[in-house]
């Protein structure tokens, strides 16, 4: 074959559609082979140089004109980066997305968003409740100028107004694992733009933007990185959106560092694999709380995954003081279990009766569960759990409560 054959048929297999599995492995990689190279590699540079500064100027001007990529190297790392940029390739693969533009933090990543459509006059937001704490926080403090109202998501068409920029949902949402219907949801928006938060699901198990989603946002920091030593945010979108976010992205400087994006790349390598594998895991440590006596309820998604949430009878602060595999911490997605309780670190920021209300209980523990050996995690939770029994018999949070019902685990597929 000659050099244009050649490559019209690797441009013949990047074009044909492929499975998730295979995307996971392959994305963003397409030309090294023709580069003779195997794994990626990471360019560090912070500038570019360029003995064309008339070429420059017009690139320069194509940035700030439509947000594109530019053609050719960046200019300057915070304008574009060719290892993140592969990374970005990859997770717009595996969410069906035309593009996605990748952040130092889900938390950047959410307020390039709205700040997108706050420049844009739109700087009203709805929201359903629970959303991740933080990002409760932000909409609610108003703290990038946004006013929120929230409703829960038969209320959304109702409390769309006309400088409605965004509308924003989390599904299954943090921490209850409460699941919303992306579609029937995607439809009350009408023409606003709808923001999933897939942090939770990852493409694995829900593809947003085949349900309508205008925007789909990961915390990468959780699934995609995988094995908690990397924090990043990325959002999958249209083109169009994604050069403003590009644009908001190069204004105020919330870049994800080119380590990050060759460690996120890795990441979505096991994706599939690690999210599966995971997934059996909870639902069978799920099942098992919903028969144990010492559990008041368990929360678990009908699209499976590797969270579980649950409420105890006694006091949940004995359960993170008494665990020993499982590690007691905030964060998630990674390939070791860890247990927090939501009330007291990843939703502490939000009020506690707006807490309350959105069903985050003072007994609710959230875990996100790992790789390790399923029998070794339920040795090490079921220890845990007989903390709180061989207490006092009080549970200090229990007063504040209404009685917990028990309610059936919904069974998986
Ligand atoms: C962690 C998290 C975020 C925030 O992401 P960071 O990477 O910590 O900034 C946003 N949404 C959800 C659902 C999260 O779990």
């Amino acid at each position: 074959m000659d050099t244009a054959s050649t490559a019209a048929a690797h441009d013949d297999v990047r074009t044909a559609p492929r499975a998730l599995a295979t995307e996971a492995v392959h994305a963003g990689r397409d030309d090294l082979a023709r580069q003779g190279l195997h794994a990626p590699p990471i360019d560090l540079s912070t500038t570019y140089p360029s003995y064309d500064s008339r070429g420059e100027a017009a690139r320069i001007d194509a940035f700030a004109a439509t947000g594109a990529d530019p053609d050719g190297p960046p200019v300057y790392g915070r304008l574009g980066n060719p290892t993140v940029a592969r990374f970005e390739t990859a997770l717009a693969r595996l969410e069906g997305t035309e593009a996605a533009v990748a952040f130092a933090s889900g938390m950047a990543a959410l307020s390039a968003v709205l700040l997108v459509r706050a420049s844009m006059g739109l700087r009203h937001v709805v929201a359903v409740r629970p959303l991740y704490g933080c990002s409760d926080h932000l909409l609610t403090a108003g703290l990038l100028g946004s006013e929120v109202t929230w409703t829960d998501p038969a209320g959304i068409s109702e409390a769309l107004r006309p400088d409605t920029g965004l509308v924003i949902v989390e599904s299954p949402a943090n921490p209850t694992l409460a699941e919303v219907d992306l579609r029937a949801v995607a439809h009350a928006c009408g023409s606003v733009p709808l923001l999933v938060d897939n942090t939770f699901a990852t493409p694995v198990l829900q593809r947003p933007a085949e349900q309508g989603a205008r925007l789909v946002l990961h915390s990468a920091t959780k699934y995609l990185g995988g094995h908690g030593d990397v924090l990043a945010g990325v959002v999958a979108c249209d083109e169009e959106f994604a050069g403003r976010l590009r644009q908001v992205r190069f204004a105020t400087g919330g870049v994800l560092h080119p380590l990050a994006g060759y460690l996120l790349l890795r990441g979505l390598s096991t994706l599939p694999v690690r999210v599966r594998a995971a997934s059996a895991n909870a639902a069978e440590l799920a099942h098992r709380l919903a028969a144990d006596p010492r559990v008041a309820h368990v929360h678990y998604p009908r699209i499976g995954g590797a969270m579980v949430s649950f409420e105890i009878h006694g006091d949940p602060h004995e359960v993170i003081a008494g665990v020993r595999l499982i590690t007691p911490a905030v964060s998630l997605g990674s390939v070791d279990t860890l247990i927090q309780h939501p009330a007291s670190i990843s939703h502490r920021i939000v009020d506690a009766d707006d807490r309350r209300g959105a069903g985050v209980s003072d007994r609710l523990l959230r875990m996100s569960v790992g790789l390790e050996d399923v029998d070794d995690l339920w040795a090490d939770l079921d220890q845990a759990l007989e903390r709180p029994q061989r207490g006092t018999g009080k549970c200090a949070t229990s007063h504040d409560e209404p009685a917990l019902t028990d309610t059936q685990l919904p069974l998986r597929r």
